[in-house]
C-alpha cells in the first residue's frame, strides 16, 4: 500500500471559504489526499484566498514566497491558489510566482482532480471560468466521517447587487442557487453524520431562488421550512443577507419556524442615505429600520448583527453621525466594522477618499458604541435560561463550550454533557466574550 498523500489547505476570509475548503478536501480525498495541519509535511498546499481586505493579493504573494524553500526541497510538492484572489489575478499568479502549479477560481472546484492531473504532467493548470454547470453537483462524494454538531452548507453563490465597495459580483459572478433537493439531501447527509445545526451560506443568501421538486422557484423561507422537517436537525441559521431580499415569508419564518434561530446578520453598512446611495446599496436608513421593526414584531427577542463601513468616500461628520444614530436605534448584539479601504476595480476606489486619521477616529467611536451595546445585551442574559448546543471541550478541565440560540458562546463546567447535546442552561455570569452558566 502506498502512504496517503498529505494536503494542507490554508483558508482565508469568510465562512463560505471554510465550506469550500472542506469540499475541496473531499474532492482531493478521492485522489488519495488526507488533510494535514502542517505545510512542511504536505504533498500539496492549497491557499483558499479571499479578496475582501486591502492588499489581499499582496498577502497571498508573500505567503507563496514562504513556500519557495519547501518547493525547492520537494520538487513534487504541488502548490495551488484557489478562491477570489485566484479569480481576480488569474494568470498573473503564475507569472509572478512560477512555482504555482494550479490556479482555480471559486466556481471550478469540481475540476480540481483534473487540474491536479494536468499539473502532475508538468503543465500549468489554470481555471477561472464561470461555468454553467453547478460545481456542487460534482462534489457529492462526501466521505461519511462524523461531523461536528454545527456545520455550514452553501446554498447560493454570487451576487447581483454591485455595492460600490464590493468585489463579490466580479469574483464570484452572478447569483446562482442550488436546487432544493440537493440542499435537502446534503442536509440529511450532514444530520446522519452528527450535525444538529446548519448555517445556510450565500454571499446574498436571502436572494436564494432554487428550483423546487415541482420545477418552480423556492425562496429561502420555503427552503428553511422544508429543512426544518428533517428529524435530528435542531437549528437553522443563514448568512449573509441583503435588506432588500428580506421578503414577507422570511420575516414570518422568524416568528413561526421554531428551528430558525433568533439571530440575524443583516448588514446595513452606513446610516446616511447619501452614503447608502453612493454605496449603491439600494435601500435607505429608514427602510432598514422599518424592516428591523417588522422582524422584531415577528420575533421580539431577535438578536441582530450588522456590518459597517466607516469613512466611505465623501462621508462627512454628519453622515457618520447618521450611522451612530442608526446603531443607537437598532441596538446590535454583535457587529463587524471596518474602515473603508479601496479595492481596485470597484467604483468607490475612484472617488475622493476620507483622510486616514478621520477614518480611524470614526471607527473608534463606532466600535465603542457597538461594544457597549453588545456588552449590555450580553449582560442582560444573566439570570435567563438559554438553549445551548454543546460543541467541544473548553480550555479548562471539565469545561464544555457551546452556542446559545442567540449565538453567544456559553461555557459550563463539571456538567455531564457531550458535543451534540442540546440542553437548557441558566446563565450565571457574563464575561468579555462569552457567558458562563449551569446546565438545568
Ligand atoms: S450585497 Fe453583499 S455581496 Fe453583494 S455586492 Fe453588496 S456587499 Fe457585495
Amino acid at each position: 500500500m502506498t502512504a496517503p498523500k498529505k494536503l494542507f489547505i490554508k483558508t482565508y476570509g469568510c465562512q463560505m471559504n471554510v465550506y469550500d475548503s472542506e469540499r475541496m478536501a473531499e474532492a482531493l480525498g478521492g485522489e488519495g489526499y488526507v488533510p494535514t495541519d502542517s505545510p512542511d509535511d504536505a504533498d500539496m498546499i492549497l491557499l483558499n484566498t479571499c479578496h475582501i481586505r486591502e492588499k489581499a493579493a499582496e498577502k497571498v504573494y508573500s505567503e507563496l514566497g514562504r513556500y519557495k524553500g519547501l518547493k525547492a526541497e520537494k520538487p513534487d510538492l504541488k502548490i495551488g491558489v484557489a478562491g477570489c484572489v485566484a479569480q481576480a489575478e488569474g494568470e498573473e499568479i503564475v507569472r509572478r510566482q512560477p512555482m504555482v502549479d494550479l490556479v482555480v477560481g471559486p466556481q471550478s472546484y469540481h475540476r480540481l482532480p483534473d487540474l491536479l492531473a494536468k499539473a502532475k504532467t508538468g503543465a500549468r493548470a489554470l481555471d477561472t471560468d464561470f461555468p454553467e454547470e453547478d460545481k456542487f453537483e460534482h462534489l457529492t462524494a462526501r466521505p461519511k466521517a462524523r461531523r461536528a454538531p454545527a456545520a455550514f452548507l452553501t446554498v447560493q453563490e454570487g451576487c447581483d447587487k454591485f455595492c460600490a465597495f464590493c468585489v463579490v459580483p466580479y469574483t464570484r459572478g452572478a447569483e446562482v442557487s442550488r436546487p432544493v433537493d440537493r440542499v435537502v439531501s446534503e442536509a440529511r447527509d450532514l444530520v446522519e453524520r452528527g450535525v444538529r445545526e446548519i448555517t445556510l451560506l450565500g454571499q446574498n443568501v436571502n436572494a436564494y431562488h432554487g428550483v423546487g421538486p415541482e420545477g418552480a422557484d423556492w425562496g429561502l423561507a420555503r427552503l428553511i421550512r422544508e429543512l426544518a422537517k428533517i428529524d435530528g436537525l435542531e437549528r437553522i441559521r443563514f448568512t449573509t443577507s441583503h435588506p432588500n431580499d428580506m421578503d414577507d415569508d422570511l420575516i414570518a419564518a422568524h416568528g413561526d419556524c421554531d428551528k430558525l434561530m433568533p439571530y440575524l446578520h443583516l448588514p446595513v453598512q452606513a446610516g446616511s442615505d447619501k452614503i447608502l446611495k453612493r454605496m449603491n446599496r439600494q435601500h435607505t436608513a429608514e427602510s432598514y429600520l422599518k424592516l428591523i421593526e417588522r422582524l422584531r414584531a415577528a420575533r421580539p427577542d431577535l438578536h441582530l448583527s450588522g456590518d459597517f463601513i466607516v469613512g466611505f468616500p465623501e462621508e462627512t461628520e454628519a453622515d457618520f453621525q447618521a450611522t451612530l444614530d442608526l446603531v443607537e436605534a437598532v441596538e446590535y448584539g454583535s457587529a463587524f466594522s471596518f474602515k473603508y479601504s479601496t479595492r481596485p476595480g470597484t467604483p468607490a476606489a475612484e472617488r475622493a477618499q476620507v483622510p486616514e486619521d478621520e477614518k480611524t477616529e470614526r471607527l473608534q467611536r463606532l466600535q465603542s458604541l457597538l461594544t457597549r451595546q453588545q456588552r449590555a445585551l450580553q449582560d442582560a442574559m444573566v439570570g435567563r435560561d438559554v438553549s445551548v448546543l454543546f460543541e467541544k471541550p473548553g480550555r479548562t478541565d471539565g469545561q464544555m463550550v457551546g452556542k446559545s440560540e442567540y449565538l453567544h458562546a456559553v461555557h459550563v463546567t463539571g456538567a455531564d454533557v457531550a458535543p451534540g447535546d442540546l440542553r437548557r442552561v441558566r446563565v450565571l455570569e457574563s464575561g468579555p466574550n462569552s457567558l458562563m452558566g449551569t446546565v438545568l
